[in-house]
């Protein structure tokens, strides 16, 4: 039996943190709920998922719909698009069979690549090589989802460039619908004889074909930033998501490079310690001025009033607003903490 591989490229990079990485979990297993009761797909489909954030790897090796475990998707810094491409890419040298004159190897594969973000890596070597060799063997499908997906890059992978730009959880579920609905279409088509790679009708009540790009680079170069803190009672890492809202845009007529904005906290949840693993730790975090901050988030673990104080270490640790004497979590040593009224928390240094 020849298989049709597809393969689904996760971004799991920290601006999925909460609800989005939630919801593509649960989308993954949506669709493989439609491929089991599916007979063409039960015959031929293998799946393969692979996750990228500051690292990747392979959660699920290629195997039958059947033989399909859940797994759970992990969150890391970094969105290493080029380094994905390149795990894509070895994957397939690796585990797809090919044609020979004795055999015929395996139909077409598939590949559904999820993004919310840009590249946090240099891809050009991974572009070149992917255009060079794989580009005709495979259908690729990028998925953009949100509003900070870079199209000029996965516009060079794939003609089938998708964006999903809101994010609210009814939308989200038709689009996983639309994936499944587009992974049976093939495998019914390989059950009728031919393997056909045109997809099923884009709905654009919630998805659009990126066709055209914007001529102008918008100004905005980050819209969503990322803190990592770790809770001072129970030790336990967290993650703080703002999203950036412009208040004021300068009139174009202007001429002026002028927007003010500010960061608004949109989620602060529970992240595991494989966080740390997942991330590419020779990246620097980035710096904001905390005046941009808006939204001051309690730790999710201990409910602590605050889950943004800073150590004199740099890092950032929860504090229940009251307690003298606390440990940070991070480096271990004694931090007190005197409170600053509408200007937040003044830090002390650590006392050894
Ligand atoms: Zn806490
Ligand atoms: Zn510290």
């Amino acid at each position: 039996m020849r298989r049709l591989p597809v393969f689904f490229v996760l971004d799991c990079s920290e601006s999925m943190a909460g609800q989005n990485i939630q919801q593509m979990q649960q989308g993954i297993q949506l669709i493989m709920q439609k491929l089991r009761q599916d007979p063409y797909a039960l015959e031929t489909v293998y799946v393969s998922v692979i996750a990228f954030a500051g690292i990747v790897r392979t959660l699920v090796p290629l195997v039958e719909v059947f033989a399909y475990y859940s797994t759970k998707l992990p969150l890391g810094g970094g969105t290493h698009l080029g380094k994905a491409l390149e795990h894509l890419m070895n994957e397939f040298d690796r585990h797809l069979m090919k044609t020979t004159e004795e055999t015929k190897g395996d139909w077409k594969p598939i590949a559904y690549l999820f993004t919310d973000g840009r590249p946090t890596d240099e891809c050009k070597d991974a572009i070149y090589r992917w255009q060079k060799k794989y580009a005709r063997r495979c259908t690729l499908i990028a998925l953009g989802m949100g509003k900070n997906v870079d199209y000029a890059t996965l516009k060079q992978l794939t003609e089938h460039c998708i964006a999903f730009d809101e994010l609210n959880e009814k939308d989200f579920k038709k689009f996983f619908q639309w994936i499944s609905a587009s992974v049976v279409a093939q495998s019914k088509s390989i059950g009728d004889g031919q393997q056909q790679d045109h997809l099923p009708p884009i709905d654009e009540r919630y998805m659009r074909l990126v066709k055209d790009l914007p001529a102008k680079k918008t100004l905005v170069d980050e819209n969503c930033v990322t803190f990592v803190g770790r809770c001072g009672k129970l030790n336990r890492p967290y993650l703080m998501k703002f999203e950036r809202e412009i208040q004021y845009q300068a009139p174009q007529d202007l001429n002026i490079n002028l927007n003010l904005y500010h960061f608004q906290l949109t989620e602060c949840c529970k992240i595991d310690e494989d966080y740390f693993t997942w991330s590419d730790q020779t990246q620097h975090q980035q710096q904001v001025n905390t005046t941009l901050l808006q939204g001051t988030p309690e730790c999710p673990h201990c409910l602590a009033e605050t889950a943004f104080a800073m150590c004199g270490c740099g890092q950032l640790m929860c504090y229940d607003g009251f307690s003298e004497d606390v440990t940070c979590p991070w480096c271990r040593r004694q931090v007190s903490f005197d409170y600053g009224g509408m200007d937040g928390f003044n830090v002390q240094r650590g006392r050894g």
